[in-house]
């Protein structure tokens, strides 16, 4: 039997998917896929496919190029500076672990700006940003994994390129692309598991740089389709059955739908118990990843012991933080955030 898994990414994957990636991966026809080369037809009828159900899913314009990369979500935190808008700002909004590490990595590549921070506060919040005159690039997570805030409104970027990371929320909620120049995917959470990343670029970011490597050059990357060397194919097939899985949910609008409802089950357990503390601003509470602590955190041990017995995986909270964190992706059913609430409820009854 399954059990709830409540882990940051790799996350919980449903049966069906698994079930059928599989199917997809076996030697019926005599060569699984993952034995053949990257240039047979079968293989980019396999990407073509994807690509197709990312922009159905995002209703994405023709001026959207996709891509699925190699190296994770951090490898695109390298790319992007090296990549767009060269001659123009690189700004950045500090909200989170991962904005900080993109900020980072960044500052080794170009000069970067910071234009707001909750660091001060330990990233309690979204810093509030309405509008960016810039004519660069500004970079937001949209949704920061370890801390539990999201953005539920957008900087608006009327001289300049709005850039995303949404490695921990994509394909969860519906979002105008149309207001974004760039934004990209670790797939491990809502798009199957680990080993590629999504990016979804407008065709007019894409400059010839010949000075990059070709591996960390967006037009050589996006000219070859993603195939510039041997792609990430299994991460790829996955995604594609994880796409499937979401078009028969009904899309990312019917998603969106639940996810507000599971989240909100668990911030109403942790509101009106004594016991629990939400980590996050409640008006920034991420719909992902939800944050929070026992008051008395003495208890925090018991209540381990009393969720391991129960089944329950991967609530700890982040290694750099502490506390406990439920991260509640597409793929969690409602029920399983169901038993999490009452397993909540159960312990503070006898504490
Ligand atoms: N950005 C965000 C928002 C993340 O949550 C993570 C991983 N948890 C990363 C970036 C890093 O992703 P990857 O391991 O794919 O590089």
């Amino acid at each position: 039997m399954k059990k709830y898994n409540f882990y940051a990414g790799p996350s919980n994957i449903a049966e069906s998917v698994l079930f059928n990636v599989q199917k997809d991966i076996s030697i019926s026809t005599g060569l699984s896929i993952l034995e053949v080369s990257h240039r047979s037809s079968r293989v980019k009828d396999l990407f073509d496919e994807t690509e197709k159900r990312v922009r159905e899913l995002c209703s994405l314009r023709n001026n959207k190029k996709v891509v699925f990369t190699h190296g994770g979500a951090r490898m695109q935190n390298c790319m992007l500076p090296y990549n767009i808008l060269l001659n123009k700002e690189a700004a950045y909004i500090d909200s989170g672990l991962w904005s900080k590490m993109s900020i980072d990595d960044a500052k080794k590549i170009r000069s970067v700006e910071v234009i707001a921070s909750s660091s001060d506060m330990n990233y309690s919040f979204i810093p509030k940003v309405k509008v960016w005159d810039g004519e660069g690039y500004l970079h937001i997570t949209s949704n920061n994994t370890v801390n539990g805030t999201q953005f539920h409104c957008f900087p608006k970027t009327p001289n300049g390129t709005l850039v995303a990371d949404m490695s921990s929320d994509i394909m969860s909620r519906q979002i105008d692309y149309d207001k974004f120049g760039l934004v990209y995917a670790g797939l491990q959470k809502n798009l199957g598991c680990a080993g590629g990343c999504i990016l979804i670029i407008n065709e007019d970011l894409v400059e010839e740089i010949s000075e990059l490597p070709s591996m960390l050059n967006y037009k050589k990357i996006i000219d070859a389709k993603g195939m510039l060397n041997t792609p990430p194919v299994f991460a790829v097939l996955f995604c594609n059955n994880v796409l499937k899985w979401i078009m028969k949910r009904g899309g990312v609008t019917v998603l969106e739908k639940e996810n507000t409802t599971k989240a909100s089950i668990l911030y109403e357990t942790i509101d009106s118990i004594d016991l629990y503390e939400g980590y996050a601003e409640k008006e920034d509470r991420s719909k992902m990843n939800i944050t929070f602590f026992l008051k008395d955190q003495s208890l925090s041990e018991a209540f381990k012991l009393f969720i391991n017995k129960r089944e329950i995986y991967g609530l700890n909270g982040h290694r750099s933080k502490g506390g406990f964190r439920a991260s509640i992706y597409n793929m969690l059913p409602l029920k399983d955030v169901e038993y999490l609430a009452e397993t909540m409820r159960a312990f503070a009854a006898n504490h």
